[in-house]
């Protein structure tokens, strides 16, 4: 029977959100954990992420940036996903407890080879919404994920994996399900075997053998290591040889210097983990020790191991419940392609939160504008700085619709309106849902550079007037900033000057510096009213404090850049390069520049071929460089 779509208008939406979640949760206590996934929306039919029909793995992805590393089994974090998302799939993390094999009959997969290959006796099963099985075994290890190696239509789902799991919405419109109602049965030695032989060869790594012979954390198991003996009957379970102070032969299980502590210290971690007290990690740590560590570690310092393990207590490392954990085990995070930090404009408007200030009616409102739709059509912004291009969005809350549209048409002088860009008309205040509802679109479009806020006096919270002007501006920017940083994207906020006169330029921002201290960026425009030139004011963190020349073309409504002729527009690295050049008795090979500002020489490399594309420098022949003559200088 193939259900379609149908369900979802059949059920009430109540009840397959409460059953959703009921599902997450019941993962969870199995310590299984867990990460919301995108699914399809009856609306359109496609992807609930935002390329829709174009998407490539429709309902089956994380909505977490960070993608499975996110997954938990934490309840408070499981209950916010999907409040936030109430129909998203589940996805199970595999990999150090369960291995998943997924047998898909559209690509030749079959459950009768597989079981009469290995013979397999009953474990969990799922019945996925394409139509084939998900195999559940319990399994410590972390092996790769492997796609058709098994066997035809035979993935592996191991470490760093996930499955999606009942009763998630597949993309044909039928639902996963669980088969049975059987816990996970251990992985059968032949099928271990085999993908064992799957496996890349690595050179002999330091492994643990009773490690694998450990229960999956909190099930009952009589090898749940609760004494001294118990440890002992372990590692003999683990058929290691007698303790005789000599090297294993075995060169998988000898532990070499400089891995000794690693590995002694995960064992720990893992006994720890199955409720074994101090004594017991102690006898183990000492028997492995002895067996497989060569030459052993001091005993003292097994003791501190062991001593240091005995107090680890499962969720020590808990953090608020509203922030979605982002622990990474080392080794995976090397291994994880992590965002770069991002520059929505490089050198100019770093991912973070930037406040934009000036005096009412200055143009601010034009400025971000042309700046937005600059990053969304992934042109020159003010007519100099390139720009990242990516979606945006644009709270757009002091102006009508009607407004806007005349604006945008009159800034894009005829070429096509980006569809990447979003512009809203009405938002929540940040304190009333408004942040919530930002989280919920960067998790559905995380190709987002941008975000305008215009302004902040839409979103703020009506003062509380406890006189704490500093705590309140503090308090509303701080949680920008975390979700700038979680999304690697830029926000903008746009913030009315009411005085004026300060003798820093920074000071007239707020009565307080709450606003200024707690953004990554502050600018400000200043602009003499009826005056087409204005000073834009640029201080920050990772940023080169800068004064840029701006003019105002009232007949197209462009802001344009003034780029000074080797002056404030440039960053700290390309005036440090100036002044070696100055300094220097002739041209410069790029080795030399590179010992004088004491940066790579690939980096060095970088900065000359950028400068010279900018004529900032010139070449006196091939590989030397200097600086400009008077008359070359400022050309472009
Ligand atoms: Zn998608």
């Amino acid at each position: 029977m193939n259900p379609g779509i149908q369900p979802y208008l059949e059920l009430e939406f109540g009840d397959y959100q409460t059953r959703v979640l009921k599902y997450a949760l019941h993962y969870a206590t199995k310590e299984w954990p867990v990460v919301p996934l995108h699914t399809i929306t009856p609306r359109t039919n496609a992807c609930s992420c935002y390329k829709q029909d174009d998407c490539t793995s429709p309902a089956k992805h994380p909505i977490p940036v960070n993608g499975v590393h996110a997954a938990t089994t934490k309840e408070a974090v499981i209950h916010e996903w999907w409040r936030r998302n109430p129909m998203a799939n589940i996805g199970i993390a595999t990999g150090q407890g369960l291995l998943v094999i997924d047998i898909d009959p559209r690509h030749g997969g079959s459950l009768d080879a597989l079981v009469t290959r290995f013979g397999l006796g009953e474990t969990a099963m799922v019945r996925t919404g394409g139509g084939g099985w998900h195999l559940y075994y319990a399994y410590m290890g972390l092996l790769k994920n492997s796609t058709g190696k098994l066997g035809e239509g035979i993935d592996v789902r191991c470490a760093n994996g996930y499955v999606v799991a009942p009763p998630s919405l597949h993309a044909s419109g039928n639902y996963y399900a669980w088969a049975n109602q059987l816990d996970p049965a251990p992985l059968p030695a032949n099928m271990l075997a085999a993908l064992l032989a799957l496996e890349p060869k690595r050179p002999a790594l330091p492994h643990i053998p009773a490690l694998d012979l450990l229960p999956p954390r909190k099930a009952a198991s009589p090898l749940t290591p609760t004494t001294a003996t118990d440890a002992t009957q372990l590692l003999a379970a683990a058929k290691m040889p007698p303790a005789t102070g000599q090297p294993p032969k075995n060169e998988r299980t000898n532990i070499p210097e400089g891995q000794r502590n690693g590995a002694l210290v995960g064992f720990a971690g893992a006994l720890r983990g199955r409720g074994a007290t101090g004594e017991t990690i102690e006898a183990a740590l000492r028997a492995i020790n002895a067996l497989q560590c060569f030459p052993p570690l001091p005993d003292t310092e097994v003791h501190q191991i062991a001593r240091s393990a005995s107090t680890w207590e499962r969720g020590q490392y808990s953090v608020e419940p509203l922030l979605i954990p982002q622990m990474y085990p080392l080794n995976v995070l090397l291994e994880t392609d992590l965002p770069e930090p991002q520059w929505a404009i490089p050198h100019f408007l770093p991912a973070g939160v930037t406040l934009l200030a000036g005096k009412p009616k200055m143009g601010k409102s034009w400025f971000a504008l042309a700046l937005a739709l600059a990053i969304a059509e992934g042109r020159l912004a003010f007519g100099k700085l390139s720009v990242t291009q990516g979606d945006v969005l644009y709270l757009g809350l002091e102006d009508s619709a009607r407004r806007m549209s005349d604006r945008a048409t009159k800034l894009l002088q005829g070429r096509p309106a980006p569809a990447n860009f979003t512009w809203v008309g009405q938002w929540n205040l940040l304190s009333a849902g408004g942040l919530a509802d930002l989280e919920e679109w960067l998790d559905t479009h995380p190709n987002t550079r941008l975000v305008v806020i215009d302004t902040l006096a839409k979103v703020r919270p009506v003062s509380s007037n406890n006189g704490n002007g500093y705590s309140d501006d503090y308090s509303i920017m701080t949680p920008l900033k975390r979700i700038a940083e979680q999304y690697n994207v830029a926000i903008l906020v746009i913030h009315h000057l009411r005085k004026s006169g300060a003798p820093d330029v920074m000071d007239t921002i707020s009565g307080t510096t709450g606003l200024t201290g707690a953004t990554d960026c502050n600018m400000v425009l200043d602009r003499e009213r009826g005056k087409d030139e204005a000073i834009l004011h640029i201080t920050g963190r990772d940023i080169e404090e800068q004064e840029l020349t701006l003019y105002f073309n009232s007949e197209t409504a462009q802001w344009m850049l003034h780029e000074n002729k080797r002056g404030t527009h440039m960053s700290k690295e390309r005036r440090e390069l100036l002044t070696v050049l100055e300094r220097a008795d002739g041209p410069m090979s790029p080795t030399a520049i590179s010992n004088k500002l004491g940066i790579t020489s690939v980096a060095t490399r970088k900065l000359l071929s950028s400068m010279m594309k900018d004529n900032q420098i010139g070449q006196a022949e091939r590989g030397l460089y200097m600086l400009l003559t008077d008359e070359e200088e400022g050309e472009n």
